[in-house]
């Protein structure tokens, strides 16, 4: 039995998944939560008879989560009950479009139809999708490799270039569809990276194969269960937890980390270190790093932010799905806005989650709980906006969302949470007020995270958004187990 002792600073989905992993190899872990929760931005709100996803609100790719609990030997339906959401998203167009997403081939093709796409062409761009995603996965997700080299010795010149590299993710798209419409959409599933489909490589089309092959999941009674269920795991599994344990220091000699220390001044001593707070953050809060590393991660630039907003609604729209689309006008501009010129969008696409869709228990009766994430620019330190501004944007977000068929919206809302960019960093020590981690950008970093190891002191490790493969709960649980394959053979080399 392995007792070296490790310790997981932060208790989101990466950290979890890590400590899972490790304690299933055998190591004493133990997590230090600065929160009085685990989950990180896996998070709930419940009130007035609301309950309301703070965080995350889709599921995917839940075979990666299944692999924490098959490697104790049980059953995630045990600990985690989840179901599949039709359709998967509603779109609705200024122009009065609604077109659904459906990854049933014949609804999926009378919908492209609706907005005069040929359902060829998205049957073409989902092989195109496939091909890139069974590419992607292959190496970069399930090896974890973290940089160029290790990416030119798994994959070779030959399939290197199959990652269709000259491209951006928008130029894939529009490569196959042809309708403004059908490109918006697919377009929009960067938004599970907080990324521009205009400045990120075209290989991130890989991501509609995630949703049409492998399915979009919803967790009962809300997705904060799956935190739940891992909790249950970890008390099986002897994970210690401290909550309310902000970490204000890692202690380093000799090139290694020796522990950390807590904000009440305790000396907690380890062998080894995963930090699941994010890497720029913990080098500079936590590691005091000098200029010039700090100045090595700047390529490593936070993903968007966003304008939470949770409303408790009086009465339901009818005509809303699950989950659904308000799309920009111009989403060109609307990317240009919030990732390049990091303004406030005048006129921006929207998220909205009305859960009570699918799941009755998340409002009072008669009513539905709306969450709405408008993607924002993170928080840019030389031109910080205001509270003002953020407020007039979310009155901006609210006159959109009633021109487009939520009539009278403003006077049906009962309750109201609103979290802006400052609440997200301090909620969870995110930098920038980033929700996703670390952008993908064909530029700045070619879609690449920070590697998971540290490469000054050897016993140091990263885990979550910030790391390869960066952010999204399937891709951070997934870096947790990477990150305990690479533990493992560090420990035994
Ligand atoms: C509004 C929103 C919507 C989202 N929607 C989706 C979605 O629908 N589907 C999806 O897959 N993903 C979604 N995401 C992204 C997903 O939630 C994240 O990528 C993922 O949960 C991040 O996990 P992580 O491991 O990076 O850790 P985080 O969740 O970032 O957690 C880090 C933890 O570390 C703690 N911590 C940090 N520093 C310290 C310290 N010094 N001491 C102690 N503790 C510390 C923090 O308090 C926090 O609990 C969304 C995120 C947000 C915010």
């Amino acid at each position: 039995m392995n007792k070296n002792t490790v310790t997981v600073i932060g208790s989101g989905l990466g950290g979890l998944s890590a400590a899972i992993s490790l304690a299933q190899e055998g190591y004493d872990v133990t997590i230090h939560e600065k929160n009085p929760q685990i989950g990180g931005k896996l998070n709930v709100l419940k009130d007035q008879g609301y309950t309301f996803d703070l965080g995350p609100s889709i599921l995917t790719l839940p075979h990666i989560f299944e692999r924490l609990f098959e490697r104790s030997g049980k059953r995630m339906s045990d600990y985690i009950p989840i179901r599949s959401v039709r359709p998967h998203w509603r779109n609705f167009f200024e122009d009065g479009k609604v077109v659904d997403l459906d990854p049933e081939p014949e609804r999926m093709a009378a919908e492209a139809r609706k907005v005069g796409e040929d359902p060829e062409n998205v049957r073409r761009f989902l092989k195109y999708s496939a091909d890139l995603y069974d590419l992607v996965n292959a190496g970069y997700f399930e090896q974890g490799l973290d940089n160029a080299a290790a990416f030119r010795k798994f994959y070779g010149l030959r399939n290197f270039l199959k990652f269709d590299l000259f491209r951006t993710m928008h130029g894939g798209v529009k490569r196959y569809l042809s309708t403004r419409h059908m490109q918006d959409i697919f377009d929009y599933f960067i938004k599970y990276v907080g990324s521009s489909a205009y400045h990120s490589p075209a290989f991130m089309n890989c991501m509609a194969t995630i949703q049409f092959r492998y399915d979009l999941w919803y967790v009962d009674g809300g997705l904060y269960h799956i935190a739940l269920g891992l909790q249950r795991l970890m008390d099986e599994l002897g994970v210690k937890v401290r909550l309310n344990s902000e970490v204000v220091e890692v202690s380093k000699e000799h090139g290694r980390v020796t522990g950390i220390v807590t904000r009440d001044g305790t000396r907690h001593p380890a062998d080894i270190i995963v930090s699941n707070m994010e890497v720029i953050p913990a080098c500079e809060k936590l590691l005091h790093e000098d200029d010039e590393l700090m100045k090595s991660l700047e390529k490593y630039e936070p993903s968007c932010s966003g304008l939470v907003l949770e409303l408790g609604l009086d009465r339901k729209y009818p005509q809303l799905a699950h989950h659904n689309f308000f799309f920009s006008e111009n989403q060109r501009e609307h990317f240009h806005t919030v990732f390049r010129k990091r303004q406030l969008p005048p006129d921006p696409t929207i998220y909205l989650v009305a859960a009570s869709k699918t799941d009755p228990t998340v409002a009072p009766e008669g009513c539905d709980g709306l969450k709405i994430l408008p993607h924002i620019p993170h928080i840019d330190d030389d031109n910080p906006l205001t509270h003002e501004d953020y407020m007039a944007f979310k009155e901006r977000v609210l006159i959109k969302l009633e021109r487009m068929g939520l009539t009278d919206l403003r006077k049906h809302v009962v309750f109201e949470h609103c979290w802006t960019p400052y609440d997200i960093r301090e909620q969870y020590f995110s930098n920038k007020g980033s929700i996703y981690g670390v952008v993908s950008d064909r530029f700045k970093n070619l879609a690449f995270k920070a590697p998971k190891q540290s490469t000054k002191y050897p016993n140091l490790f990263f885990v979550g958004g910030s790391v390869n493969p960066g952010g999204g709960m399937p891709m951070v649980v997934l870096c947790g187990q990477n990150v305990a394959k690479n533990v493992i053979t560090w420990d035994r080399r």
